[in-house]
């Protein structure tokens, strides 16, 4: 277990970033990497929150009516690699990653039509060696059951990731720097609008800049300063299961209506997930899971008679609009955020951080224009 202190040094740090998911260990990173000094602060542990997951596909959008939105992910997707190799070599942490590709079964004509667009649309906006194809018979009888009744997308751009690893990585990676201060169990209770902070005991501190990357607890601390509802909390089920077999951990990503199955290099395999907008318990599941299990066995036979390992909930950041939002708080130029990427999160997580640290050095940020604030107030 990696070692860290709770200490704040003083004089005031360049930055101090709310939460440390896996945004703001990413933007922790990028900054210490860039020489600045950082308080990061969580209310729980490090990376505890739903960063804490066991799915982590990485996915890439639908490659048809291209946008900027789906050139973010592609460009989050394509360059994930490079820096997760970076953290394995600092760290010796694995991190999981895979470009393990996507099947989706096809169940009906009308998706079947689409699918031909779906694939020339690769061919064009999909820059390198990625592969859209629409296959009539199921390439993986191994892995997957023949549900698709017409037909199988079959992509080689998803990929997967450990999530728990990756970000033991990036927590491994700050504790190698002196210029960064991690403080744990440290709930902020208020934002100022000159980027102060309120701890608990009325204690204060003060940054050149604050980030606040505080997944969906990010949106009641902005609610202060921006006087708006910007978000909300989406929860999600999701469960480790270790099959009696043997399987390739290499095998795709299996998505069919709304399920993934995931093989992890760890022998075990991810399935996800549920989608709650009412809940009053985070980090509990039910029988909506179970249903869900049940449904990943009936495609993938692997899972026949595997046990579960564990079941996880937590609960994602939805900034309203759908879309991440980044940037500096209209009217509070020490203030950024960076948040609410939803399901998608840790694809483009470190593209998130470098846009965020440079919209606090004022730089003119290259984001899709939905993923500005000024789209989400
Ligand atoms: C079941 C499930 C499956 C998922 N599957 C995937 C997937 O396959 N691929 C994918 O990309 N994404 C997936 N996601 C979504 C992804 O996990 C989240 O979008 C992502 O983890 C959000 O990261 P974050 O850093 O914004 O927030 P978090 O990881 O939630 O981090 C925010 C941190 O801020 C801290 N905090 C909150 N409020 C305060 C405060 N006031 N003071 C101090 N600290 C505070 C919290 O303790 C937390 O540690 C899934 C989510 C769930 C629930």
């Amino acid at each position: 277990m990696v070692s860290y202190q709770n200490t704040i040094k003083r004089p005031a740090p360049d930055f101090i970033i709310i939460g440390a998911g896996i945004v703001g260990l990413w933007t922790a990173y990028y900054a210490a990497k860039a020489g600045a000094s950082v308080v990061l602060i969580d209310k729980g542990r490090l990376g505890s929150g739903a960063s804490n997951g066991i799915l982590g596909a990485l996915m890439p959008h639908q490659p048809i009516n291209w946008n900027d939105k789906k050139q973010y992910q592609f460009e989050g997707l394509t360059s994930l690699p490079d820096e997760i190799t970076m953290l394995e070599a600092n760290t010796g942490i694995e991190c999981g990653y895979r470009r393990c590709g996507r099947i989706m079964p096809i169940a009906h004509a009308e998706k079947r039509r689409q699918s031909a667009d779906w694939s020339t649309g690769a061919t064009k906006n999909w820059s390198g060696d990625y592969v859209w194809q629409v296959k009539d018979d199921n390439p993986r009888t191994d892995w997957m059951s023949s549900v698709g009744e017409h037909g199988y997308n079959v992509e080689d751009l998803a990929a997967r990731t450990n999530p728990r690893a990756l970000v033991s990585a990036l927590v491994a990676s700050l504790v190698q720097f002196s210029n960064v201060e991690l403080l744990e169990g440290t709930q902020v209770q208020q934002l100022g609008g000159d980027g102060t902070i309120s701890l608990p005991g009325g204690q204060s501190l003060v940054a050149g800049k604050t980030i606040v990357t505080a997944g969906y607890g990010s949106f009641p601390l902005l609610e202060g300063l921006a006087a708006k509802k910007l978000g909300w909390g989406v929860k999600g089920q999701a469960a480790l299961l270790r099959p009696l077999q043997s399987f390739d951990p290499a095998s795709p990503i299996i998505y069919d209506n709304g399920t993934y199955v995931i093989a992890h290099d760890n022998g075990h395999i991810a399935i996800g997930s549920t989608s709650e907008r009412e809940f009053s318990q985070p980090n509990s599941t039910d029988a909506q899971l179970d249903v869900l299990i049940e449904r990943a066995r009936q495609i993938c036979p692997v899972l026949e008679g595997a046990s579960v390992v564990e079941r996880w909930a937590d609960v994602r950041p939805r900034a309203t609009g759908r879309d991440p939002m980044i940037g500096t708080l209209p009217g509070h130029p020490d203030a950024i955020v960076a948040t609410g990427g939803f399901k998608i999160t840790f694809a483009i997580a470190h593209l998130m951080a470098r846009d965020a640290l440079a919209a606090s050095s004022g730089e003119a940020v290259q984001i899709p224009d939905s993923f500005r604030i000024e789209a989400h107030l």
